[in-house]
């Protein structure tokens, strides 16, 4: 729905606190969708996104000329935020860095303001740089790889994790695949879901080589599918729950129930279109209980040992 030659829905409802500017600005370019349609989305699905984005060090797209035209990647935060929150953290390579994390609905809205157009996170909190209480396999297909393979990745992935007792979710990627996500509570050191995530992505690739690799080689991922679990480093993002994408049609990474996979078309399935409506029609979010489940890895590091 376009904005245009009317003052914006959005620039009323969030006067007082964000205001959107340039709302009928188009930024998926070809596609008709403005600015302020990326604005009245976040503010639709911003009960279901933030409690997966909040407190925890944050990156953005931001695409101030509209997606797919001069977007960058930005980690730090820039002059003129008012509602995002800043903490001081130390890089990977040991120097001081200033981070961004979201506080609140404004927080979001304020760099949507910005021209951020997805919102990716660190697999842990602010209050706990340290540990990490979420542990993400990146299903990446390679060019023709079909989506059955990566669906049949994904569920072979849930197998391996229900044989190790730990409960874990899927959500599409907004792009071409599916991410595996499970939940590490307490959280628990980087070292350990590393050496975890490798571990499941070296047996998976061992076990169907034809079909798995767990190593990031272009010529050696032909093909296959790459069992990504470099997301698992201190430092890394992973796409947010419900963030959009700066891609064709502008989809959404959407969290799923196990059992909704087999009805699903593809990582992009879901879009700024159609997510409202599966909001809507949802009674809970499938990953509402995510942070009520108890699990370690750490019995099941020893299984894996073992077993290897
Ligand atoms: P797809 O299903 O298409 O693979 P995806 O979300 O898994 O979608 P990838 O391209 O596989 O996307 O992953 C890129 C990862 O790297 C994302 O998790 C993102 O947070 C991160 N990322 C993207 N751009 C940068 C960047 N410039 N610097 C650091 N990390 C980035
Ligand atoms: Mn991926
Ligand atoms: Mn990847």
């Amino acid at each position: 729905t376009s904005t245009r030659g009317r003052k914006s829905p959005v620039q009323r409802a969030t006067a007082g606190a964000i205001t959107i500017t340039h709302a009928d600005r188009v930024v998926y370019p070809g596609e008709s969708i403005t600015k302020g349609d990326v604005a009245a989305y976040y503010q639709r699905v911003m009960t279901s996104l933030l409690p997966n984005v909040v407190k925890r060090p944050l990156s953005v797209i931001r695409c101030p000329e509209g997606a797919r035209n001069t977007c960058f990647f930005q980690k730090h935060p820039m002059g003129g935020l008012h509602h995002v929150g800043t903490i001081e953290l130390k890089e990977e390579k040991g120097s001081l860095a200033t981070y961004m994390y979201a506080k609140n609905a404004s927080s979001i809205l304020e760099l949507v303001q910005f021209g951020a157009m997805e919102f990716h996170v660190w697999s842990t909190r602010i209050d706990r740089l340290e540990t990490t209480d979420r542990v993400v396999f990146d299903l990446d297909p390679s060019p023709r790889v079909t989506w059955e393979r990566i669906v049949a990745a994904a569920r072979l992935l849930k197998v391996q994790l229900d044989e190790l007792e730990l409960t874990s979710f899927v959500r599409t990627s907004g792009g071409k695949g599916l991410h595996v996500v499970l939940p590490v509570n307490p959280a628990c050191s980087w070292d350990l879901v590393k050496d975890f995530s490798h571990a499941i992505a070296t047996r998976m690739a061992t076990g169907q080589p034809q079909e798995f690799v767990d190593t990031a080689s272009k010529t050696k991922r032909a093909g296959k599918i790459y069992v990504d679990y470099l997301r698992n480093t201190r430092g890394a993002t992973s796409i947010a729950n419900y963030s959009l994408r700066t891609r064709k049609n502008a989809p959404v990474a959407t969290p799923l129930r196990w059992e909704e996979l087999s009805k699903i078309e593809g990582g992009d399935a879901f879009t700024i279109r159609s997510l409202p409506r599966r909001l809507s029609r949802l009674r809970k979010d499938p990953w509402e209980n995510i942070d009520s489940v108890k699990q370690t890895l750490s019995a099941a590091m020893k299984k894996l040992e073992v077993g290897a």
